[in-house]
């Protein structure tokens, strides 16, 4: 299966830096500047980490219902989890072989009182008080779609159809930046297909072509690329370079940063039968379950629109504005 390289020609490698945001009526040293400056995004202190204006709220939920207006002939199974994922899945998932650096783990203090008078001791003296936090039973979840699996496998062989489940999540992945795009804490739309190898790679390539689909739709300048995952270490490089040669993973690239290459908005994710090894998904004929995810990057995609159509809703083309309900 082959997907095609889409308008790429017309596609600058970067938005030059110290350009004038379309809007702003000013120019911004970065776009993240802009953000702060026009109160769209909120600075904690933490890079990656920002609260959001209503504004921004509005565009991403509009975002998120267009996503489900794309999919409303899937007839998926809506399932929603808060962004938690227990530890044991995530430990059974192999995320920590390939991802050691992104993962998320979330710690409690579980001692007692001669211990919390120690924390408080060591707070007070500013001294490192986390020696005294344990692991709990839950992680932060990665990317939406992996909660799922082990309930699914749970549920027993999948029916000849195989199965739709549409997952929408905060996820968490420790890559602190200064590029709006890279956060710690973001959006993960997915719709995700459990079945044979058949059924997963058409379902891929339908949303491939209803993703750029919906970038045409809102009038982003975007091209489709083949993909990789940021594996870690040198062994890493090795798998990578076999997910691309395989072609598992694409993405829909959308200039979005300052003279930075475009950021991957959406990917189109081939797992083959990774979840099925780690759990017992099966096919009906009682074969080893192949998986596949078209994922959406909520807040990508609306700093992609926010970029490319400027900071100020009110000059936005009217029919982007429609289809994102009439923000
Ligand atoms: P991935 O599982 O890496 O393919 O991610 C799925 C989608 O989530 C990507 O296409 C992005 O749109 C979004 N995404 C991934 N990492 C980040 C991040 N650090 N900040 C914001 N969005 C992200
Ligand atoms: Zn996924």
């Amino acid at each position: 299966m082959e997907a095609s390289l889409d308008n790429a020609s017309e596609l600058p490698d970067a938005v030059p830096p110290d350009t004038s945001v379309a809007g702003t009526g000013y120019t911004t040293p970065t776009f993240l500047q802009a953000l702060i400056d026009a109160d769209i995004l909120i600075p904690t202190g933490v890079d990656g980490i920002y609260g959001r204006s209503g504004v921004y709220e509005a565009i991403a939920e509009g975002m998120n219902a267009l996503v489900t207006q794309a999919g409303a002939d899937q007839h998926a199974e809506v399932l929603r989890f808060p962004p938690t994922t227990p530890r044991k899945d995530f430990e059974d998932s192999e995320y920590l072989k390939s991802f050691p650096h992104l993962a998320g783990t979330v710690h409690s203090f579980c001692g007692n009182e001669r211990d919390h008078f120690r924390l408080l001791e060591r707070l007070e003296e500013g001294e490192d008080w986390t020696d005294q936090q344990r692991p709990t039973r839950v992680v932060l979840t990665p990317a939406a779609c992996y909660p799922i699996y082990p309930v699914m496998a749970r549920r027993g062989p999948l029916p000849p159809e195989g199965r739709v489940v549409d997952v929408f999540s905060y996820c968490f992945r420790h890559e602190p930046s200064l590029e709006p795009t890279r956060m710690q804490m973001f959006r993960m739309r997915e719709y995700v297909r459990l079945g044979n190898a058949g059924q997963i790679l058409a379902f891929r390539q339908m949303w491939i072509e209803r993703g750029q689909a919906l970038a045409d739709q809102l009038e982003l300048r975007h091209m489709l690329d083949v993909a990789n995952d940021p594996f870690f270490g040198r062994g890493g490089k090795l798998v990578a370079d076999n997910q691309r040669d395989q072609k598992l993973k694409f993405e829909l690239l959308i200039p979005v940063n300052d003279g930075a290459p475009p950021t991957a908005c959406m990917s189109f994710n081939y797992h083959v039968d990774h979840f099925s090894t780690v759990w017992t998904l099966r096919t009906s004929d009682g074969e080893k379950a192949h998986t596949g995810c078209a994922a959406f990057g909520i807040d990508r995609l609306t700093l992609a629109l926010l970029r490319q159509h400027g900071l100020e809703l009110g000059q936005w083309p009217k029919t982007v504005r429609a289809a994102l309900g009439g923000i």
